[in-house]
């Protein structure tokens, strides 16, 4: 197995070496699937890179592209086994944006109903804002 650099105090690096047990659902050289100990939503998973990348801007190409298929396969075999209705795939980037543990990660939150304890809102700002002045910020 492909050796990787172990941050110290990183919890999930200590999980991606297997020093600390996780509940791992898929594993390789690169990557590993385990359940998140907080289970939001039965099945609720986290897929991390094995080497250390503090989040989504900071992993190369490859293997952000290559965990987006573990996501698909593992989220594949929790709607079979668990009978998800659907999922919400989510990864939240630094801690304005509730990222706690500082080891990129993508969270696979299976949904069961509309009023599950999981739940994301995008506010309608639509009449707040000039979606023109937006773009040009962005594109500029
Ligand atoms: P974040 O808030 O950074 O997006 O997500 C971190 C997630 O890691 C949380 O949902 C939390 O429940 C989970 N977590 C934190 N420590 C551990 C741990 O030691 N083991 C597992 N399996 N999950 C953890
Ligand atoms: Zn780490």
């Amino acid at each position: 197995e492909m050796e990787v650099m172990i941050m110290d105090n990183c919890i999930f690096c200590k999980i991606a070496s297997h020093q600390i047990p996780g509940k791992i659902l898929y594993e390789d050289d690169v990557c590993m699937a385990f359940l998140d100990l907080s289970q939001t939503t039965n099945g609720h998973t986290l897929v991390i890179p094995k080497k250390h990348y503090q989040h989504v801007l900071d992993v190369d190409q490859e293997t952000l592209g290559h965990m987006m298929s573990v996501v698909q396969r593992v989220a594949c075999q929790i709607e079979e086994k668990m009978n998800t209705k659907g999922f919400n795939i989510v990864s939240n980037m630094n801690e304005v944006a509730g990222q706690s543990v500082h080891h990129f990660h993508i969270h696979i939150i299976p949904r069961y109903q509309t009023d599950d304890p999981f739940h994301i809102q995008y506010t309608d700002r639509s009449g707040d804002v000039d979606l023109e002045t937006i773009y040009q910020q962005i594109i500029d």
